[in-house]
């Protein structure tokens, strides 16, 4: 296979902690064929091996800070010295700009975690990671920890949406509801996906995306169908 047809190239970033130079892995977008979305739009691959998911934390290999397009340029004094002692001066030199196994990226993703926290990134930037946290457990079929992940998104994208913490994100206010809706369906709160759902559905004219409305009926309705499922499995099993 030539350079130019391998799925990954290496792309040239610069460390916006310690301004070193290096080359990190993305996968190219013709090669990235998605062949199905959940309803937490956790997309598979037809080939996972080269999944983006895999490669959306960068790693500076010299100093360890760990970030995604999705961070501000905005670092005080107070996060810079939190990074400095917590990371940069613990870090061993560890190398995650080649090819990445799902540990890896799930080690690059918990990094990013830690970074983000640090230096206190709005909490949609941390419910994002949270989520695709969740959608790399799922993969690999690791359902406690994919659960564990899922509460911390969900409460990331609770306090995105009560402190209006959207602005400049690819996430607008219907999307954030929805999923908050989604989060709790999948870990069998149905009452708050319910209110969840009803919201989006009532907010609808806001919607500059309608599949979102869609989406939120249909679970909505899968909700009530499980319901009605478990109670005649209940009063077929119960005398
Ligand atoms: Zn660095």
């Amino acid at each position: 296979m030539s350079e130019s047809m391998h799925p990954l190239y290496d792309k040239h970033v610069q460390c916006p902690f310690c301004t070193h130079s290096f080359q990190t892995k993305k996968v190219r977008s013709r090669f990235t064929r998605p062949i199905h979305t959940d309803t937490d739009f956790c997309t598979m691959y037809k080939d996972e091996q080269n999944s983006p998911l895999l490669y959306v934390p960068i790693v500076c290999q010299q100093c360890g800070y760990t970030f995604t397009d999705q961070f501000s340029n905005l670092m005080s004094d107070q996060s810079r010295e939190e990074i400095s002692n917590r990371i940069a001066k613990r870090w061993t030199p560890q190398n995650y700009c080649k090819e990445r196994t799902e540990v890896e990226a799930l080690n690059a993703y918990k990094l990013a975690i830690y970074t983000a926290q640090l230096k206190k990134e709005k909490a949609i930037v941390l419910a994002g990671l949270y989520l695709r946290v969740v959608w790399l457990y799922r993969k690999r079929k690791e359902p406690q920890e994919e659960a564990r992940f899922m509460r911390l998104a969900l409460k990331m994208y609770k306090r995105a949406y009560e402190e209006d913490d959207l602005t400049y994100t690819d996430m607008n206010a219907l999307r954030v509801l929805y999923l908050i809706g989604e989060l709790n369906r999948r870990l069998g709160l149905n009452e708050e996906a319910i209110r969840y759902f009803s919201l989006v559905v009532q907010k609808k004219q806001l919607a500059s995306d309608p599949k979102i409305i869609t989406m939120a009926r249909d679970a909505w309705f899968q909700i009530r169908e499980d319901q009605k499922s478990s109670s005649l499995n209940l009063s077929t099993t119960g005398n």
